[in-house]
């Protein structure tokens, strides 16, 4: 059997990359950062990654898992509701609601798995479940495992949301599903309209806060500390893996009785293991750190602010953003690939987005921002895309 299968995934494989698709990794040799040694020995600035508080290497959060090895141990070799629970982990559960201002948090492997094992649980074929069409893999994948109705809307149009929650009116009970920042504009959710047609037509709603958590909002609450709705969202999904560490984890947190549910059924949370002692701990580091001081949070406004408005006064044509998530936009896929390849040479590392990820005609090169950016880094960035920006005529 497996010489047919084999040159049936060759003929695969050459498809993809025959179309220009293939994914290759590139070999980092040193801790993620601003600043990044690739396996050619070569230091370039990085700003592809989503360590938007500069929290992946940072000392404290070093130190805190590094005690946690010592005190707690390695793995914990269980699930959650067998012997998989220290005291860590119920006290990072804590932390999270705490800043979320929700009721109770659970965690998960990764936000992968938060979403995979959110609606099965709590919904059935008797409920819709509203979902922005631009919503993260995780949450497609985790609305397909479950029976409730399926309905979608164009990305935030909310007249379309409108019309889709007419049509589900029907349903027992219904649940909006949106991502907080789209990941490829950075556009930030319109949480504010669709909490008010949720308050209209009866639904719930949940908001992965993946990208937006850390970033968005003056504290970095995410979206709904942007539209003033802390403790109004019945779901908010997040990740351990972006600005909060960047190391692993996910979860869940919002309405008591949601959580506790899930804590019964989803499927992720009871057959897959607990989080390492050390990532709780420097979870819980992470989270007192940015509450006693919003400096990162400020710093990562501040360098976005000044990335963006530094981009348009050189000619680049930027997406509106409200993330620290910067398209500069060049439509063509051939071209997006020649810039990232230009910019690597001036060591600078970002990646080129192009169809299928992005529409046809949208390519684009992605910048993220972060708060461990210095400023001249930023402006060796700048600089390297002025050069880059003329020589391929991009900008005249
Ligand atoms: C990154 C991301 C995820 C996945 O998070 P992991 O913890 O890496 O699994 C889920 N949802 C959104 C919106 C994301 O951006």
């Amino acid at each position: 059997m497996y010489d047919t299968f084999k040159s049936h995934l060759s003929s695969e494989l050459a498809a993809i990359e025959s179309a220009g698709l293939y994914k290759n990794e590139r070999i980092i040799v040193s801790p993620q950062g601003a600043a990044i040694r690739v396996s050619d020995g070569k230091e370039v600035l990085n700003f592809c990654a989503n360590n938007y508080l500069g929290l992946s290497n940072h000392p404290q959060l070093r130190a805190a898992a590094a005690r946690a090895l010592e005190t707690h141990g390695y793995g914990m070799s269980s699930v959650r509701f067998i012997c998989g629970t220290q005291d860590l982990h119920k006290e990072l559960e804590a932390e999270i609601s705490r800043f979320f201002g929700t009721d109770d948090a659970i965690l998960y492997a990764a936000c992968f798995d938060a979403n995979g094992g959110v609606f099965e649980p709590l919904l059935s074929e008797q409920d819709a479940i509203i979902s922005d069409a631009l919503n993260h893999a995780s949450i497609i994948d985790g609305v397909r495992l479950c029976k409730a109705q399926r309905y979608r809307y164009a990305n935030a149009d909310m007249a379309e949301l409108e019309k889709q929650l007419q049509a589900a009116q029907e349903q027992r009970f219904r649940l909006i599903v949106t991502d907080g920042v789209f990941s490829m504009d950075g556009n930030v959710a319109p949480l504010d309209k669709i909490y008010e047609l949720a308050v209209k037509y009866d639904a719930m709603v949940m908001v992965d806060e993946s990208h937006s958590a850390g970033v968005v909002g003056n504290t970095g609450r995410g979206v709904t500390e942007l539209y003033n709705l802390k403790g109004k969202i019945e779901i908010i999904t997040g990740t351990l893996g972006k600005a909060f560490g960047g190391a692993i984890g996910g979860f869940t947190t919002g309405k008591k009785e949601i959580i506790a549910m899930l804590r019964q059924r989803s499927r992720p949370y009871l057959f897959s293991n607990s989080i390492p002692p050390m990532v709780a701990a420097a979870g819980i580091q992470m989270f007192r750190m940015i509450d006693e001081t919003n400096e990162l949070q400020d710093r990562l406004h501040e360098n976005t602010a000044y990335f963006v408005a530094k981009m348009k006064e050189i000619g680049f044509d930027i997406k509106p953003t409200e993330s620290a998530i910067c398209a500069v936009m060049l439509y063509d896929a051939k071209l997006a690939q020649e810039v990232a390849a230009a910019m690597l040479d001036e060591g600078i590392y970002v990646i080129g987005f192009y169809y299928p990820v992005v529409p046809k005609g949208q390519a684009r090169i992605r910048v993220q921002l972060s708060a461990a950016h210095t400023r001249p880094q930023l402006d060796q960035c700048l600089a390297a895309f002025a050069r880059v920006g003329k020589a391929k005529g991009i900008l005249n």
